[in-house]
């Protein structure tokens, strides 16, 4: 269960304000807890204690910022169930997922625990050339310093920590915002950071609307920003960070090619999780099925009949696989995309009825390639199927995207696999499997308009230390 209410973390301080934010019970629509709500000055007093605490925690030395995460790992383990419920009830996640998700928090924060006192440096002869007889160098990376981070409602508890354990690993203060639907994830993760040793001011996490949250993308104090959130809020925000470096994690269509020699079996079970668990709200989740036309019919029949056999419905059932969307309106809009697409000649092979904010996974054929169900982001519980002749075709329709996030290949052919590796514009390809894998150590991101950057813990922390020099002349 939820506590009534919820405070917000200030320079690492719990702090109730006047005003509160209802946090919705995704499935009843019931209001299920508050939150207390920053404003504009907050978020400016935040971003001030973070610059304040630049120095303190850039001399921060390895082995405490490894503690801070240390710690944060054993309570999250302690408090494993309480962090899966919140997430079920907030983000109307089924509690398996939920439970899955709290693994992979646990994973993101042991990682960057690890790869706190992995930071390393260089040494760099220089006399490459006469000039530089007698120079030599060595390289350290410092932390770039105050970071502002903004995280979705999909994974409230691990898309945070992508941010957050990297953030403390490389020694940067923070201040982040969650998803305004889904801040009680990033909430509990502050009160963890509480009871850390962390320098005053070094990490703030501030639900709040997002206008309120101007400050972070625009002051100059702020030397890294990273977004994961949509498409067009993401490129939106990037035009306005003047000179601040922009970390996007958007999202995309991701689309699976299924081969002729494809164990089907075994290839359906994997793009039924793909495609549906979560209800197809996750950013890597199959939107595009392009399966080989000799095996195309049979593959068609069992994907049917595995959707048809998905228990939709309270996500605190342990039998669910499929909870509701984030929002009504978020059905009424798949709903739609699916009804446009039928009215130009695509083909309804299950699923697709709306109760609410629920959603039966749905599975459809012959959608035109200009409908904005197959060329705009669903991010819902539903997936088109296509069949194709050559394999080089397939990776051509795979490309033609205005996104690129990951993209999965269902072949036993090393040559293929090869070839896929190399041709498809994508940030990660998956051989074997469907593109919605993803382990958190792993450099994930996007290309085209799915991001800019990378995060998986030691790539993110690429991105929040820079190299500094030091030149050394022996007279
Ligand atoms: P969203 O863009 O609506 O919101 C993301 C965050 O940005 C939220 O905290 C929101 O309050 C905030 N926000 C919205 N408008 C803002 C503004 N003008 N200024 C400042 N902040 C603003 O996205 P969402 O609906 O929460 O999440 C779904 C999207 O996230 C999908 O497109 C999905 O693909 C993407 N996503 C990407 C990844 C990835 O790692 N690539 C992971 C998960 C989700």
């Amino acid at each position: 269960m939820l506590k009534p209410s919820y405070p917000l973390y200030l320079a690492g301080q719990p702090l109730e304000t006047g005003r509160r934010l209802p946090v919705t019970d995704k499935y009843s629509g019931a209001i299920a807890t508050e939150v207390a709500l920053a404003d504009r000055t907050l978020v400016e007093q935040a971003i001030a204690h973070a610059a304040a605490a630049t120095r303190p925690m850039a001399e921060l030395p390895a082995y405490a910022r490894q503690a801070v995460l240390e710690h944060c790992v054993q309570r999250f383990q302690q408090r494993a169930d309480e962090l899966a419920m919140a997430l079920c009830i907030e983000a109307g996640k089924p509690i398996r997922d939920a439970r899955g998700e709290v693994t992979r928090l646990i994973d993101t924060f042991k990682y960057a625990a690890g790869e706190a006192v992995r930071l390393t440096g260089d040494y760099l002869p220089l006399d490459i050339s006469a000039r530089a007889h007698g120079y030599w160098s060595v390289i350290q990376r410092v932390p770039v310093g105050p970071c502002a981070f903004i995280s979705p409602f999909n994974f409230p508890l691990n898309l945070a920590a992508h941010k957050i354990a990297p953030a403390i690993a490389a020694g940067c203060p923070f201040v982040l915002k969650p998803a305004s639907s889904t801040p009680v994830g990033a909430l509990l993760i502050g009160e963890i950071l509480a009871e850390t040793a962390l320098p005053a001011g070094a990490f703030s996490i501030l639900p709040c609307a997002p206008a309120d949250a101007e400050p972070m993308i625009r002051d100059a104090r702020i030397k890294l920003l990273s977004f994961t959130g949509s498409p067009a809020v993401g490129w939106d925000i990037k035009a306005r960070a003047g000179h601040k470096q922009v970390i996007l994690e958007l999202g995309g269509n991701a689309a699976c090619i299924v081969d002729a020699d494809a164990d089907l079996d075994d290839a359906v079970q994997r793009l039924i999780f793909g495609a549906f668990y979560q209800s197809g709200q996750s950013c890597i989740s199959v939107q595009r099925i392009l399966a080989h036309r000799s095996i195309y019919a049979a593959l068609r029949e069992r994907l049917v009949a595995a959707t048809r056999s998905l228990v939709c419905g309270d996500p605190r059932d342990e039998r669910t696989f499929v909870g509701p969307l984030i929002a009504e309106r978020e059905a009424i809009r798949l709903a739609e995309w699916i009804e446009a697409a039928i009215a130009r000649g695509a083909r309804l092979l299950c699923g697709g009825e709306r109760h609410g904010a629920l959603m039966t996974p749905a599975l459809l054929e012959n959608v035109p390639r200009d409908c904005e169900l197959y060329a705009c982001e669903a991010f819902g519980p539903v997936a088109l199927l296509a069949p194709f002749d050559d394999f080089e075709a397939a990776l051509d329709e795979v490309n033609d995207s205005r996104y690129g996030l990951q993209a999965g290949v269902f072949t036993r052919d090393l040559h293929k696999a090869r070839r896929a590796w190399n041709r498809l514009e994508v940030g990660g390809v998956v051989i074997g499997d469907v593109p919605s894998f993803r382990v958190d150590h792993m450099p994930y991101g996007g290309v085209k308009e799915s991001g800019l950057g990378r995060e998986g813990v030691a790539w993110a922390i690429e991105h929040l230390t820079e190299p500094r020099i030091m030149v050394v002349r022996t007279p």
